[in-house]
């Protein structure tokens, strides 16, 4: 992560017709998707005059797995709840009877609306999510919307159970990467049928360095700090993947690739 935490990043999409951080565009056709595929919506609270949601299939398929989805927590990195809402579009009210969808769609709805990493009161939401590592008194301070996510802790554990994917990106990168967590010494196949997925849109990053992380063939692994993906991980659950699209590649293609990543993350193909 490189980007100014002042700075907006705003992009046009053609295939949503409107500019990256057109919030109540994006409040306005996820509507329209929890309604068609009869979604159950929580509002978590309300940030700044947004819902932060939780949305999840109705009748849960309890034979499936229980994975959940997140996107935005960072609001220059809009091709995450934008890919969510582009998997939603291409599902059918049938596909869930076979997978159980747990989406948090939009983590950090001031920062969205600006385009900017932050949220309104100069906040990191993926920060401040406490390791057992941590000195107590070193540690950052958890965002609101962290706070939120911390006291809804047991019901996101619970939909986590079995993996999580949160849809980051890298607003000063052309190529793609993903962070990895799997109770394990080297990456499996989890790790890398996500890098793949990425791999099938964008160059994959150089071995070497990114942001004071040891890369490898495009996937940081087991890297423990204080973001949610790591603090859900030191909680117990057993596969996490923060993947990191790259902002320096067209906006579209972006979100394209979020709504591959959450299909392969589902095991849909
Ligand atoms: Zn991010």
């Amino acid at each position: 992560m490189c980007s100014d935490n002042l700075e907006a990043y705003i992009w046009y999409s053609n295939v949503f017709a409107c500019y990256s951080n057109d919030i109540d565009r994006y409040y306005e056709l996820l509507s329209a998707e929890i309604r068609r595929l009869n979604l159950d919506s929580k509002v978590l609270t309300t940030i700044g005059g947004y819902p932060l949601y939780f949305i999840k299939s109705k009748n849960s398929a309890t034979k499936e797995k229980q994975r959940l989805i997140s996107a935005g927590f960072h609001g220059e990195e809009p091709a995450g709840p934008w890919g969510i809402l582009h998997f939603l579009s291409c599902l059918e009210p049938t596909n869930l009877t076979h997978i159980n969808l747990n989406i948090l769609p939009l983590v950090n709805p001031t920062g969205f609306a600006k385009g900017r990493r932050l949220n309104n009161w100069g906040e990191n939401p993926n920060r401040g999510f406490p390791h057992p590592s941590m000195i107590e008194s070193t540690a950052e301070q958890a965002s609101l919307e962290g706070l939120v996510l911390l006291e809804n802790l047991d019901l996101l554990k619970a939909a986590s159970k079995d993996g999580f994917l949160t849809c980051h990106e890298d607003v000063c990168s052309a190529n793609g990467y993903v962070y990895t967590y799997e109770n394990q010494h080297e990456p499996g196949t989890f790790s890398k049928a996500l890098r793949d997925t990425l791999a099938c849109h964008f160059p994959i990053v150089a071995d070497g360095e990114v942001d004071g992380c040891r890369v490898n063939d495009g996937i940081i692994f087991n890297q423990f700090d204080s973001s949610f993906e790591s603090f859900l991980v030191s909680s117990g659950i057993t596969l996490a993947c923060c993947s990191e699209t790259p902002g320096m590649q067209n906006l579209d293609l972006r979100i394209q690739a979020n709504a591959e990543l959450i299909s392969a993350f589902l095991g849909r193909k």
